[in-house]
């Protein structure tokens, strides 16, 4: 039986990781998993409970109640939140912000580790996140640190934001993207680290396409 292959891509907010993940799946047939729109999904859930960042035992005591799914429609990943279908909601600031905070929750983590994967038992997937090459899939057969200056990362998530008509501030980007990065790097449970074994690959200089060619040229030689 030939063993579904699995590709980890960690790295810091705003690294390009989503856009490289997505784009390695499509050219070799696998699935994206998202594992920081279900952090966001769930997020999302406290955040309408009125449940506030630091209130880390309500985020306990919730944590059951939260059905995070996710299916694929043309090949897009949705993430549903008891039900109701989110992928609209989930990508602010305030949602991030709350998904740093609510991901340090022992239950919260362990529910989403579950579904990642069993996921990933079922398909070849490329996951991306903070800790897929560390704690969620440990064997992967690729795994990724991409990272990339802050200031850049920044810059990018200024470009995107206003290219989507929104109003932004790059200072206040790049402080919310500092900040982020250190409460992942700094947690107890799952800190955001390159795994011992993973690639570094630093994006401020290279091009998606430069990225994922370097990423699949890895596969390629590199599948365990
Ligand atoms: O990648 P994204 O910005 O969507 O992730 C939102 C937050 O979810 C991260 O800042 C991090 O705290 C958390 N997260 C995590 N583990 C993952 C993916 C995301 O703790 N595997």
């Amino acid at each position: 039986m030939s063993h579904n292959i699995a590709i980890a891509i960690d790295g810091p907010a705003g690294a390009g990781k989503s856009t490289i993940a997505k784009l390695i799946a499509k050219r070799k047939g696998y699935i994206y998993v998202d594992t920081g729109a279900m952090y966001r999904a769930m997020a999302l859930y406290f955040i309408e409970q009125g449940i506030g960042a630091d209130q880390q035992e309500r985020i306990s005591e919730a944590a059951p109640d939260v059905d995070v799914t996710i299916t694929y429609e043309n090949g897009e990943q949705v993430v549903w939140l008891n039900g109701r279908n989110v992928n609209s909601l989930i990508r602010t600031e305030e949602v991030g912000k709350m998904a740093s905070s609510s991901s340090v929750n022992k239950e919260v983590r362990k529910k989403l580790v579950e579904l990642q994967q069993a996921l990933a038992r079922k398909e070849s997937v490329v996951m991306d996140g903070r800790d897929i090459g560390t704690c969620v899939l440990p064997d992967a057969d690729v795994k990724i640190y991409l990272t990339a200056d802050s200031h850049v990362r920044a810059v990018r998530r200024y470009e995107e934001l206003k290219a989507k008509g929104q109003e932004c501030d790059l200072e206040v980007i790049e402080r919310d993207i500092i900040d982020r990065d250190y409460q992942d790097m700094h947690r107890e449970l799952s800190p955001l680290r390159q795994a011992e074994d993973a690639v570094l690959l630093d994006s401020s200089a290279m091009t998606i396409e430069q990225v994922a060619e370097a990423i699949i040229n890895l596969c390629d030689k590199g599948a365990k």
